[in-house]
């Protein structure tokens, strides 16, 4: 038959117009499209093998060869897969058939009828287009291919002009060879990217191909000195020129293995080289599911938070592959944010390779895949914290922070998060310092003792030394100590635990229920009446500082302390607020600060003694000063003016 012209579909060209006039950066990712290609081709011969053992005429060494031309200019991936014959050609490569290369163009399309400027470069990375995506490397592709079974070889070729043509030809065993005449900007030694360069090829390989089933074969040339008898290099011989074929991809990707023949160490490796980790994970989860969807994944818990874990550089997310053949990495929406330091892939023939980014992410595949991920995660980490506590306070020492974070952002993620998310938690507690559970803390709280109590303070030293404490561990209660500034955020968002309510020590009342308690709180109330005026005073030196002043019942030998009301924010979220506020966040939190003075202390005496000298001489409101900048210390905020505290405090003290 001899050679005939055909038109491409109008869809057909204007895709190609897209790749030929590509601004896209990334053009590499054409060879990841073809070796796909080769290896479906594969892939498919072999299923149709498995009826028709006729079709491989007993060649079943299967293979891909790249095969540079650094004269020619040329790229040439050979395929000894199914094949196609004339109509298939035409068919395949003519028309646009699929779903995610007409999304493609349809996306474009709707881009530039809503006017929009369209980010051509953006879209063309979201989806993968195929065959085509050849052309942003290319002058001209030829195919020359022969079906498997069948006896005719056929050729085709484009130079992306609007035509392409078909012949019949020669060609020597089935399969596929698509022959890529490259850009002058993609072959020599000036080139931005030189596809005819092996160690370019290779690399390539290695980034996107490693896992193809087939061996991807390279030649390479090698050379050697001439040895004699005794294996020893004969001096100023002529070197000898030697072609060595390697295979460039490691074809077997570990995660397709069984479990029982994988070694801790095979494991720890891959997760060493693939996603760059020092250390051996904390722990790996290999799941094989096989059913209505399908799909392997190979996670792990680094053994170590990556540092910027929380800020808005990192890139959390798994890597997707479909039939080993690498699709993306930082796939977000698989796992919920709060497990977002899991590190790992996964591989699943039910994801397309051909579909944009963000139709990939919403896919409901993904989501299935995603949810029963979790479900995995969560239930290894409550056996780790139920039978390994000692890996699990680990684990929560570097992640923790994560956990509470999927608290505080449950209002986002929908109800079920708390309930999953609150049996994981663990605060150190004043108990014996140790880590616990809110279960263990509500199951040994005694009868009469109402609330959770918790202390914010920056670390475990300054809990310990803040004057709210010391009643509180004079009684034997057990507090539980926040040091994250999310703490007392995934607190307010957990509200209460086993119908127990949390309560800080720096907020409101403490009731702790006992009758000494009764009985203090009853000494205070009296305290208070008679101090009446002076609390009055002291609220009107200070103004606005503060919302009140109150003789305190929390207290036993420290002089003061600054409480916040139940209702409003506590004093360490508002300086949570405050920080964000530098970076341009609004500060409308605000705690109604409280200032408790101490009636038992020496220094309320004196105090009384300087307001009955006057409320309004220097002194007494120097003292008013002094107390409440003290107040502000020891919470760790500073005071506004500190020079202004140092005088105060230097005139008292040379008094
Ligand atoms: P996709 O791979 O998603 O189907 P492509 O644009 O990459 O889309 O390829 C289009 C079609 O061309 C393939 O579906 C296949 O039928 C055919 N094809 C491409 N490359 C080969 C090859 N090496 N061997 C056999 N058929 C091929
Ligand atoms: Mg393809």
């Amino acid at each position: 038959m001899a050679k005939e012209t055909f038109e491409f579909q109008a869809q057909t060209r204007e895709l190609l117009n897209l790749m030929i006039n590509s601004i896209y950066t990334n053009k590499e990712i054409f060879l990841r499209e073809l070796i796909s290609n080769a290896s479906d081709a594969i892939d498919k011969l072999h299923f149709a093998a498995l009826t028709d053992s006729e079709l491989t005429g007993g060649d079943t060494d299967y293979y891909i060869y790249l095969k540079p031309d650094k004269v020619n200019k040329t790229l040439t991936i050979c395929d000894n897969g199914i094949g196609m014959n004339r109509a298939e050609v035409i068919e395949n490569i003519g028309t646009i058939a699929k779903s995610g290369t007409k999304a493609f163009l349809e996306q474009i399309q709707k881009a530039k009828e809503e006017n929009e400027g369209v980010n051509e470069k953006e879209l063309i990375g979201q989806f993968g287009v195929g065959f085509y995506s050849a052309f942003m490397v290319a002058k001209k592709v030829e195919i020359i291919t022969e079906k498997a079974g069948e006896a005719a070889a056929i050729r085709w070729e484009s130079a992306a002009d609007g035509s392409y043509t078909v012949e019949e030809c020669e060609k020597t065993g089935r399969g596929t060879d698509i022959i890529i005449t490259l850009k002058d900007e993609f072959c020599g030694d000036d080139a931005e990217q030189d596809f005819t360069d092996n160690y370019t090829l290779q690399r390539l390989i290695k980034k996107y191909s490693d896992y193809v089933r087939y061996p991807i074969k390279l030649d390479f040339e090698t050379e050697e000195t001439p040895k004699d008898e005794n294996g020893k290099e004969i001096e100023g011989a002529k070197k000898i020129k030697k072609i060595e074929t390697r295979t460039l991809n490691s074809m077997k990707p570990l995660w397709t293995k069984n479990k029982s023949e994988i070694t801790p160490e095979e494991y720890n490796e891959f997760f060493k080289t693939q996603f760059h980790e020092w250390d051996n994970p904390m722990e790996v989860f290999h799941t094989k599911i096989e059913g209505a969807l399908e799909y392997t994944a190979l996670l792990a818990i680094p053994a170590k938070a990556p540092f910027n874990l929380y800020h808005a550089d990192y890139e959390p997310g798994l890597s997707l592959y479909s039939r080993h053949v690498f699709i993306m990495d930082k796939c977000k929406d698989l796992l919920p944010d709060y497990l977002r330091f899991m590190k790992g892939l996964v591989d699943s023939p039910d994801l397309q390779l051909n579909i944009s980014r963000e139709l990939l992410q919403q896919s409901r595949e993904l989501k299935t895949i995603g949810k029963a991920l979790e479900k995995d995660i969560l239930k290894s980490l409550e056996r780790k914290l139920k039978n390994k506590r000692e890996d699990y306070e680990k684990f929560w020492n570097e992640y923790g922070k994560s956990i509470k974070f999927g608290i505080y952002n449950s209002m986002y993620s929908g109800a079920g998060t708390i309930d999953k998310l609150k049996d994981l938690l663990l605060y150190t507690s004043s108990k014996e310092g140790k880590l616990v559970t809110l279960k263990e803390y509500t199951e040994r709280m005694p009868e009469s003792q109402k609330d959770i109590y918790y202390a914010s303070a920056k670390d475990k030293e300054a809990v310990e030394k803040m004057p709210q404490m010391e009643l509180l561990r004079e009684k034997g209660i057990e507090v539980l100590y926040m040091f994250d500034q999310v703490d007392e955020f995934a607190i307010e968002a957990l509200h209460e635990y086993d119908g127990k309510h949390f309560h800080s020590i720096s907020r409101g009342e403490l009731n702790l229920g006992d009758a000494e308690s009764e009985e203090m709180k009853k000494e205070t109330e009296e305290i208070a009446k008679e101090s009446g005026d002076l609390m009055k005073d002291i609220k009107e030196v200070l103004g606005d500082k503060v919302a009140e002043v109150k003789v305190s019942a929390r207290l036993k030998s420290g002089a003061v302390c600054l409480v916040a009301d139940e209702a409003g924010p506590s004093l360490a979220m508002e300086q949570t607020f405050a920080a964000m506020e530098q970076n341009g966040a609004p500060n409308f939190f605000k705690a109604r600060r409280i200032l408790e003075i101490n009636p038992h202390h020496e220094l309320f005496a004196r105090l009384k003694t300087i307001h009955e000298g006057g409320k309004d001489s220097d002194d007494f409101k120097d003292y008013c000063d002094l107390l409440y900048t003290q107040a502000l210390l020891i919470e760790g905020i500073l005071p506004e003016n500190p020079t202004d505290f140092a005088a105060k405090l230097a005139k008292l003290m040379a008094k």
